[in-house]
Parts: C-alpha cells; sequence; structure tokens
C-alpha cells in the first residue's frame, strides 16, 4: 500500500466523520402533542420520532425493551417494533418492522437518536388506531378513547368471572386495596354502574370515572383470590361476528391474590382445527387444509372420548376469531392446535410438531415480555406470563407425540420450536401446534387423503396425548 493511498483513506473517514456530526445537528425538531402531554418529534428522513417512554406512557401504553425489540402493551393487542441502531437508520432501512398480536405488517423501526429511545410516531399512531394530525408546524396525536360496553358475568360452582367487554383494546392496570381490587382501564369512559353479580364470590363491581380513567372496583370476599388478563377485540370477518376487547377476572378461593395461571380441575383436551368458513387454509386438489383440520380434529376427539374432557373450538365449517380460539386454549390442559404446510417447489414431508420452549433464544415480544416480568405489578404478571413463556411441558408433550407418529410405518414427524405462535404461548399448560403433513408433497396429499391413514395418525396423536395426560389425570381423581 502507499503512502498517498493511506493518506486519501484517511480523508475519506475524516469527511464521513463529519458528515455524520452535520447530520447529527441538523435533525430537525418539531412539536408533538399527545393527548394534551407535550412532547418533540424529531424527523428523520421525514419520519418523525418520539421519546420512546414518554409517548407510550402518554398513549396509555405499557412499554419495554430489548436488545432488538421494542414491546408496547395495549391491554389484548401486543406491539412488537424491531430496533435499529440508529433512527436515520430506522427510519430509511426498514418498512416492514411491526408485528400486531405475532401478525407482521407496515411500519418503521425504532431507533435511538440523541441518546434516547425513539418511535415512529405513525407506526404507532396507526397500529392503535389514534388519529394522528399536522398543525401549523406541529404535530397532534389523540391517544385512542375507548368504551366500556357491559361487565358480564359468569357463575361456576368454584369461581366467578367477570368480562369487562370495550369496545376497542385498552390498556389496564390493577392492584388490591384492602380487601378490593381495582381495575382501571385508560382512556376509557363508562356510565357511574353498581352491577349487582351476587355470587358465591363476587357480590358487586362499582364502575367510576377517574380521569381519563375508568375504575372497576370489585370488592373480593375473604378467602378469594383473582387472575385478570385481556383478549384482543377482533373485527367481523366472513362468517364470524365482531368480538369486543375484553379484560377477564377470575374470582374464587382457587385463584391466589398474587394471581397464578388457571388451575383446570378437570382434565380437557381442547382441539383447535385449523382454518374454516371462507378461510380455506391451503389446498391440493379437492383436499382442503380446513377439511382435513376437522376431520382429524374429530377422529382425535373420538379416540379420546370417554378417557378425558374433550372440546373443540369448532366442530363445523364456521371460523372461530382467533379471541375464540385463544379463551379456549385458556381453558386446557392440552391444546392442539391442527393445521398443514405448503411450500411450492419443496421436498418436505411429514408431520411437524411445534411447541414454545422454554430455552429456545427468546425474540421480539417475548423477549420483551420477560424483561417486563422482573418489573411488572403481580396482576400484570399472569398476562405476561401466559403470553412469554416457553412452557416444559409442551416440549414433554411434544416429545411423546412425536414418539407415538414415529411408530407409524408412513409418517415422519419433526419437533421444531416455534417462537412466534401466540395461541401456544396463551395456553396456560402443554400447548402444540401440529402440522398434518405438507400439501406441496405429492406422498403426504396420498396419505392425508387416505382415512385409514388419517385415523391410524388420528389414534397416535390420541394416545400420546393420554400417555402425557395419565399423570395428572390420576392426580385429579386421587
Ligand atoms: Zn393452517
Amino acid at each position: 500500500m502507499s503512502a498517498p493511498a493511506r493518506a486519501s483513506s484517511w480523508l475519506v473517514a475524516l469527511t464521513v466523520i463529519a458528515g455524520i456530526t452535520v447530520l447529527a445537528q441538523s435533525v430537525q425538531q418539531k412539536p408533538l402533542e399527545v393527548g394534551g402531554v407535550k412532547l418533540n418529534a424529531s424527523l428523520y428522513n421525514g419520519a418523525a420520532y418520539a421519546p420512546a417512554f414518554e409517548f407510550a406512557g402518554a398513549l396509555g401504553l405499557d412499554i419495554q425493551t430489548s436488545d432488538n425489540a421494542v414491546t408496547l402493551i395495549q391491554g389484548g393487542r401486543i406491539l412488537q417494533l424491531e430496533l435499529a441502531g440508529g433512527a436515520y437508520e430506522a427510519a430509511t432501512r426498514y418498512t416492514k418492522a411491526l408485528q400486531i398480536n405475532g401478525v407482521r405488517g407496515a411500519g418503521l423501526a425504532a431507533g435511538r437518536g440523541n441518546g434516547q429511545l425513539l418511535l415512529p410516531v405513525r407506526t404507532v399512531t396507526e397500529a392503535i388506531g389514534a388519529s394522528f394530525s399536522e398543525n401549523s408546524g406541529s404535530y397532534i396525536v389523540e391517544p385512542v378513547q375507548a368504551k366500556l360496553l357491559a361487565v358480564k358475568s359468569d357463575k361456576t360452582t368454584r369461581s366467578e368471572r367477570l368480562v369487562l367487554e370495550v369496545n376497542r383494546d385498552t390498556g389496564f392496570s390493577s392492584r388490591i386495596e384492602r380487601n378490593d381490587l381495582v381495575v382501571y382501564l385508560r382512556y376509557t369512559s363508562g356510565e357511574i354502574t353498581d352491577y349487582q353479580v351476587d355470587g358465591q364470590f363476587v357480590k358487586t363491581a362499582a364502575v367510576r370515572p377517574s380521569g381519563n380513567k375508568l375504575e372497576v372496583r370489585v370488592p373480593l370476599s375473604d378467602t378469594s383470590g383473582y387472575n385478570i388478563f385481556a383478549l384482543p377485540a377482533e373485527s367481523a370477518r366472513a362468517g364470524t361476528e365482531a368480538v369486543p376487547a375484553r379484560i377477564v377476572i377470575d374470582v374464587g378461593p382457587r385463584f391466589e391474590r398474587q394471581p397464578v395461571a388457571l388451575e383446570a380441575r378437570v382434565i380437557t383436551v381442547v382441539l383447535d382445527a385449523g382454518h374454516g368458513g371462507a378461510d380455506a387454509g391451503v389446498t391440493a386438489g379437492a383436499l382442503k387444509e380446513k377439511d382435513l383440520t376437522l376431520r382429524v380434529a374429530r377422529l382425535i376427539g373420538a379416540a379420546l372420548q370417554g378417557r378425558v374432557k374433550v372440546a373443540y373450538t369448532r366442530d363445523d365449517d364456521s371460523n372461530p376469531s382467533l379471541a375464540k380460539r385463544l379463551e379456549a386454549s385458556l381453558q386446557a390442559d392440552v391444546f392442539v392446535s391442527l393445521h398443514a404446510s405448503a411450500l411450492t417447489g419443496s421436498n418436505a414431508k411429514g408431520v411437524q410438531i411445534y411447541y414454545r420452549s422454554p430455552d429456545a433464544p427468546v425474540s421480539g415480544i417475548y423477549a420483551g415480555g420477560r424483561e417486563l416480568l422482573k418489573t411488572a405489578s403481580q396482576s400484570d404478571k399472569s398476562l405476561l406470563e401466559r403470553f412469554i413463556s416457553g412452557s416444559a411441558a409442551s416440549q414433554a408433550l411434544a416429545d411423546v407425540v412425536s414418539a407415538r407418529i414415529l411408530a407409524l410405518s408412513d409418517s415422519e414427524a419433526q419437533v421444531l420450536s416455534h417462537d412466534h405462535a401466540l395461541m401456544l404461548s396463551a395456553a396456560p399448560k402443554g400447548a402444540l401446534q401440529i402440522d398434518l403433513g405438507w400439501f406441496s408433497n405429492a406422498e403426504d396429499v396420498t396419505r392425508l387423503s387416505d382415512p385409514v391413514a388419517l385415523r391410524r395418525l388420528a389414534q397416535a396423536l390420541a394416545d400420546g396425548l393420554y400417555e402425557y395426560l395419565k399423570p395428572q389425570i390420576q392426580g385429579a381423581n386421587r
């Protein structure tokens, strides 16, 4: 290398450093008002970025960060933004950096600028359905206003369930005051109402406005604990009606004051046939994923009959909303979601069993959630744990089930850990997603079209589930 070449490369480096310095100094600022809170937005490549913690707080969102993601929680709606290094990079190199409840969509990444963690204002505003406007050189964001629609109750002999139905996802917090459980719904309005529940464990629920929050006060009987979690709103789709957002509160002696996951007394297997109705899933000729999953769900159910309680998320050609499926998963000792795969040009074949591993490297919302667990209030912990905890139970279940499939002569099975299946992590106990085969593989299509082979597969799956549950069934009957 010659001396002049070295000198010129130094020159280039200096020019680059000077350029960066100029760039850093020239970040344009504009006033940003979020529900009356005044902040400053910085413009990167024309996109407005706001200080993350202040911005999330003003919007009523819980926030957690990890090395590579920022997680924002609005009740049952969980946004995850990838975290780029610098805000300029975030605004220019990322266009699909957003996930809402595990589904990826358009949006800019979060990034750092001026020593702060910054969030893309438009991306977050649109993702939570808030309004964004620009007014004489400043930005105005109006937080989402939600409305409490109803407080419904449901009694069983062991517990009472209150369901706060809200017209859209909204953030909430809860705490115990003396013997009262107090839940605050952020940016939510509602009528002053005293609901008479007249249950064994809950007598009343009082709804009162409290600033821009709505307070729901539930006196607890001395022996009662509670468990609280949120389920996301679902918009109407073909064949299904819209479902409001719900904050679900279970109260009874079986719950602790420091809420823990549901503990079912009757061992229940919930079978979730993927797709349905207008949503056929993948197809291969006359074979449709939605029909296959329902057929196999029924066969597994029949094989388990009389051994455990079996419930289905659907038992016909309907397509239950994600919220309905999630809700069903919460009641399960074992939750199995059935699907099929297809990848044109691939020669992959066989059964694939997905579970959420407790020690798989966590990414995205799970990593964010794990961080949040360290500082979360007791009442938020159960929700978080449900969303983020990998499950040793699920791993054991996957191993038992795959061994049964491998014992069949005509099926291969692969056990894989899955980081992004919301439903798997929402189920409190063992949960699997089983892809029954590949519609892109001719041998698999033949196997999945053959009633005898299907019955064998379903029997193997049922035997695996039962083998796994047997110790629990014996425990429950003791
Ligand atoms: Zn599917």
